[in-house]
């Protein structure tokens, strides 16, 4: 892990609905790492992403070179934590909105120590310009709810219901 300060790819603002929680993040839609097999951003039907609704997406690192969140101190933010502590999401405690993930702890043997964020919660880039329409990034589909892991996201929504 480094501490470096990333500059690749593009910096971009988001928040939640009531603007109670700010950050920005550096993320790189041409080149988008290896975890998101060639996607952009990923949808799921498990238990908890089919009722959040999130679609997340992977800046590549755990979040310490590539994330700041401006306000408020994570501390202050809601968390949802399930799969014994493992899966950790941080939303606004004012209007809800689900924000990003952590998850850190040992699934069969393997540490897995990931950190995604909520695409739908961007807003714009550094330099005011608009985020890329959500129709030209490449979505993939995760089956957690029949399938699991070890598996590659799909190209289309999968049982259960993911759109
Ligand atoms: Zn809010």
């Amino acid at each position: 892990m480094s501490n470096t300060v990333s500059t690749e790819g593009t910096l971009y603002k988001g928040s939640c609905h009531c603007g109670f929680a700010k950050y920005t993040i550096r993320l790189d839609f041409t080149k988008p790492p290896p975890s998101l097999h060639g996607a952009n951003a990923t949808r799921c039907n498990c238990s908890v992403c089919h009722k959040m609704g999130t679609m997340l997406t992977d800046p590549g690192d755990d979040g310490s070179s590539t994330f700041t969140l401006l306000t408020p101190a994570e501390k202050n933010l809601g968390m949802y934590a399930f799969n014994t502590e493992r899966v950790r999401w941080f939303f606004c405690p004012k209007c809800s909105i689900t924000l990003y993930n952590r998850v850190h702890g040992v699934f069969e043997g393997v540490e897995v120590r990931t950190f995604r964020v909520n695409v739908l919660t961007l807003d714009e880039k550094e330099d005011g310009s608009p985020v890329e329409d959500l129709k030209s990034l490449k979505i993939k589909y995760w089956d957690f709810k029949e399938v699991g892991l070890p598996m590659a996201p799909l190209d289309a929504p999968v049982n259960g219901g993911v759109w």
